[in-house]
């Protein structure tokens, strides 16, 4: 047996060039502040955290998480680290106990949870290492033979850049495309007819033969999305994401009563979070983010619950802690894929931290069933863009 002897949390705070912005790119949460200050201003993340886990024999598991890494970095370094330090690593669920529960008065949900999972998510690669196994084969093994992916991008722009960039995706063989909206209440009746016109633009691409996804990221309210989904009805959205703000549950309740399909979840913590969205009949898709949600222990949980409710989890942000849930759940049909792309929101940042990402051919992307652990390493290759914080 090999115990835990370090966790290292390390913030990675990109410096390197960056897509400027574009107005209305995509609504959020801080649109309804937007007479006062910058709205997009909290849509970007342009930091991101490591966390290796090293037992005595030297073997590292790496985890990680994108939510206030420098916030995520202070809670590991001053509470969650020692809390680990001399465990076994395959005592996972005890440890996961054992930090949810010591810091319960605090750190159940947002920064405390975002921590639990970066060092959960670590545990679990080193789990695979120190078995030799992938994790999803620690999970319960294939499910499918390779995972469909859909193109999460589709920012909101000049309908014509739209249409070329989902003309593109459709070459590259996507099935799924999603797409966010650029307007929200603050902008009347105008800016839902430029919300349709672009939903319109992107059918007449990809036709009525694939999926189509809809994202609001919390940027309309219960009103506006009351008076909107009757008028998206006809270009059969596969689901609409994130229309109000994540506490508003009752909200997401009456909205997924009607013909569309509402998805949410990722911002929502732990399995009883993710629980009562299920059973208030909240969301058609939940789309928890395993390094928010409690890591992998909590996910394969909140599936399980998810699985006898008869909701799908497509978890938020691709990546391969997700990704090897997907592969390891008959009820995770596809994954979200965030292509590979100049820094621009900054939900790529992954692809430059990280060697190993899998990238989507066709439409799919495959895990390799030989590579121990998770499947990536951090990358030197492109720290001259990168201020590291240890
Ligand atoms: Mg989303």
């Amino acid at each position: 047996m090999t115990r835990i002897k370090s966790v290292r949390a390390r913030v990675w705070n990109w410096t390197g060039p960056t897509v400027p912005p574009s107005g209305n790119f995509c609504s959020n949460a801080s649109d309804a502040l937007w007479d006062k200050g910058d709205a997009m201003s909290s849509f970007r993340f342009h930091q991101w955290l490591t966390c290796e886990v090293e037992t005595e024999d030297g073997t590292i598991g790496i985890g990680n998480a994108a939510l206030a890494p420098t916030v995520v970095k202070k809670a590991i370094d001053d509470w969650y680290a020692a809390l680990v330090i001399g465990e076994d690593p395959f005592d996972y669920a005890y440890i996961w106990e054992k930090m949810y529960r010591r810091t319960h008065a605090w750190g159940r949900r947002g920064i405390g949870m975002t921590a639990i999972s970066a060092i959960d998510i670590a545990i679990w690669d080193l789990m695979g290492k120190l078995t030799g196994k992938p994790v999803f084969k620690l999970l319960g093994g294939r499910t499918k033979e390779k995972i469909p992916v859909y193109y999460s991008k589709l920012y909101a722009g000049p309908v014509e850049t739209m249409q070329a960039e989902a003309e593109a995706a459709l070459k590259q063989g996507y099935q799924g495309f999603k797409s966010r909206f650029g307007y929200g209440p603050k902008d009347g009746m105008s800016g839902m007819r430029e919300n349709l016109k672009r939903v319109e633009a992107l059918r007449e691409v990809i036709g009525y033969d694939r999926d189509l996804m809809l994202e609001a990221y919390m940027g309309w309210n219960l009103d506006y999305t009351r008076r909107m989904l009757p008028k998206l009805e006809k270009y059969e959205p596969r689901w609409l994401e994130e229309p109000v703000i994540a506490d508003d549950i009752r909200g997401y309740a009456e909205l997924n009563k009607g013909p569309i399909p509402i998805s949410g979840g990722e911002h929502e913590f732990g399995l009883l979070g993710c629980a009562q969205l299920l059973q208030s009949g909240a969301v058609s898709v939940l789309q928890y983010d395993t390094n928010r949600v409690g890591g992998v222990t909590a996910a394969q949980k909140i599936n399980a619950v998810a699985e006898a409710h008869q909701v799908p989890v497509i978890p938020h942000a691709g990546q391969m802690h997700n990704y090897h849930l997907t592969m390891a759940n008959l009820n995770c049909p596809i994954s979200e894929y965030f292509p590979v792309f100049d820094v621009e929101v900054g939900n790529e940042l992954f692809y430059y931290i990280f060697d190993g990402e899998p990238v989507a051919r066709d439409g799919y992307l495959q895990l390799d069933d030989d590579t121990p652990g998770l499947g990536i390493s951090i990358s030197d290759k492109h720290l001259e863009n990168f201020e590291v914080m240890e």
